[in-house]
């Protein structure tokens, strides 16, 4: 069922690297950033230790068991899968030598999302693109006619711009290679360069319900569809043209593969151990001090932070000018995370669910102004049992229940209580049952509650929002101009959040290092 299925997508050449000079590196941070540039630095021979805060890697990718139902605690939705897949190729063929982990293995799915309205229509996004149309033919008859070119002109505009924009530095322009401007050019005309996402999807959808669920993909990046730029309408191919997958164990299935081939490569974990300051002289790395041992340094000559680049610069570089612009820049949303052991099974749902709001534009003003959805908010259910059923025990069902509210700790702690009954409410609404008397098992996911376990400044799920146009030229540069030896990788740098580009960040921000003597 979960065979190492192969891909090509997007993958970076994996020859063998050969490095001029070795270093001793630190990496600050084991999320799903911080672990893969640790791996592909001791692929290169490098002596990587990496420091990791809390008691266990996997910063917001990690997952809780409880009452026999097992929670994935943050990402849950998977695309561009290949990414991971070539860390292992990277490490087989620079190290092989050594005795690796199995490759990582991960199902791909015949649907991506079950979709539901209030008024009563509801569709499923199946991976097989006509089986898609038609099921949103059936939902909206002949409205949906435009769907076709539309996701067609997503997947061209994404690999028009992947290279350029995802793939490296935005700036470091002497790295952009020729087959970057080779993609672009014949396309650029073509590509949405003004206005904001809700505007090209109105255009050209017309059909409203349509026009929400690809306004929806605004948010995969924690922005609003109403100011995001329209260019994000490249999101929409990671689901529809690269698929989704579901990670053999769950979403945490990919930190424990990527955790096992650190370690296979050599890379020393340190848990519970957070860096406190990262130490430099004459604007050179020297290495980082350990909160448990302030006055040791621990010497490194290259160090990547795989930390929010705020408390990067706040805490660990209180001594050096911090980059007030970007640090100034709007957070993405974060999220209220119900997990619920849920008893029943509920046939009308799958893996990823969404209950959309009647009033999409009306719930992110309100998001903007009050940091809570309002009273019809729109609501994700992740059932990952329905794919793994150990998930849950049986007959029972194991719901991650998440709205998106606004990057404001303090202000959204006092809201749960009520933004639970809204999301019960609309859940009765919108699928006729009242989940509450079948609650068997709940704990709940706050914006505190991630600041305080990731250090995500404000608790943000994807570092900052991409609410404006030059949004992807205003994100941390992944290597320090300030000191030599100093990298960024992770959701708040180039080029973003979510796993797929936390991924890039890795990749470039050690490809930058190559030229560091
Ligand atoms: C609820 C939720 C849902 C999401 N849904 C999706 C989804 O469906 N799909 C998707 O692709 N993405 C999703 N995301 C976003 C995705 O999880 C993140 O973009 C990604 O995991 C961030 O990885 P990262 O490498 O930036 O590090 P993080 O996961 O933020 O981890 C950073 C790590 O650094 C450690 N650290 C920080 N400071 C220090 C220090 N001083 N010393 C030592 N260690 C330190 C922290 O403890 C933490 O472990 C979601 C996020 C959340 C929270």
């Amino acid at each position: 069922m979960f065979p190492a299925s192969e891909g090509q997508i997007g993958g970076a050449p994996t020859d063998r690297i050969t490095l001029k000079r070795t270093h001793q590196a630190i990496v600050v941070g084991a999320g799903v950033a911080g672990l893969a540039a640790a791996i592909r630095l001791a692929a290169k021979g490098h002596r990587v230790r990496l420091f990791e805060a809390a008691e266990e890697p996997g910063g917001k990718l990690r997952e809780r068991r409880e009452k026999g139902y097992r929670f994935d605690l943050g990402p849950s939705l998977f695309t561009w899968p290949q990414l991971v897949q070539e860390l292992d190729d990277f490490a087989r063929v620079n190290r092989p030598e050594l005795e690796l982990p199995a490759p990582f293995a991960f199902e791909t799915l015949d649907r991506s999302t079950h979709y539901f309205w209030e008024d009563g229509k509801s569709m499923v996004a199946w991976s097989d693109r006509h089986a898609f149309i038609q099921s949103a033919k059936e939902a909206f008859g002949s409205e949906a006619d435009a769907l076709e070119s539309h996701i067609r002109h997503s997947g061209q505009s994404f690999e028009a711009t992947r290279q350029i924009f995802l793939e490296q530095s935005l700036h470091e322009w002497r790295g952009s290679g020729k087959s970057a401007w080779r993609a672009v050019l014949p396309f650029v005309h073509r590509l949405p360069w003004l206005g904001t996402l809700h505007r090209w999807n109105k255009r050209r959808l017309k059909e409203p319900h349509l026009v929400q669920l690809f306004d929806r993909y605004a948010t995969y990046n924690g922005s609003d569809p109403h100011r995001a730029p329209a260019m994000l309408h490249v999101i929409p191919h990671l689901e529809h043209g690269l698929g989704t997958h579901f990670p053999k164990g769950g979403m945490h299935g990919i930190t424990r593969h990527l955790t096992a081939l650190a370690e296979a490569l050599g890379v020393e974990i340190q848990c519970n151990a957070p860096v406190a300051r990262i130490a430099h002289e004459s604007g050179k790395i020297k290495g980082v001090t350990l909160e448990k041992a302030p006055g040791e340094i621990i010497p490194a000559d290259l160090v990547i932070s795989n930390s929010d680049v705020h408390p990067t610069y706040r805490k660990l570089l209180a001594d050096l000018p911090a980059p007030e612009k970007i640090l100034r820049q709007e957070r993405s949303t974060s999220g209220v995370i119900f997990y619920w052991g849920v008893q029943g099974e509920h046939p009308k749902l799958h893996l990823h669910n969404i209950l959309f709001s009647n009033d999409y534009r009306k719930e992110f003003e309100a998001i903007r102004k009050t940091d809570a959805p309002g009273d019809d908010p729109t609501v994700y259910i992740n059932i990952s049992s329905k794919v793994q059923p150990t998930d849950a025990p049986d007959g029972c069902e194991n719901w991650f229940v998440m709205v998106n509210v606004g990057a404001n700790p303090d202000r959204v702690e006092d809201l749960i209580p009520e933004i639970r009954r809204r999301v019960l409410a609309k859940i009765e609404r919108t699928l006729g049952t009242d989940i509450a008397p079948l609650i068997a098992s709940e704990f709940t996911l706050t914006p505190k509650g991630l600041q305080d376990r990731t250090s995500s400044w404000r608790g943000a799920l994807y570092g900052a929002s991409s609410n404006s146009t030059l949004a992807a030229f205003l994100r941390h540069r992944n290597r320090s101009t300030l000191l030599k030896g100093l990298y960024f990788c992770g959701g708040s740098v180039h080029p973003g959040g979510g796993i797929p580009l936390c991924l890039l960040s890795a990749r470039i921000a050690t490809e930058l290092t190559d030229s560091y003597s």
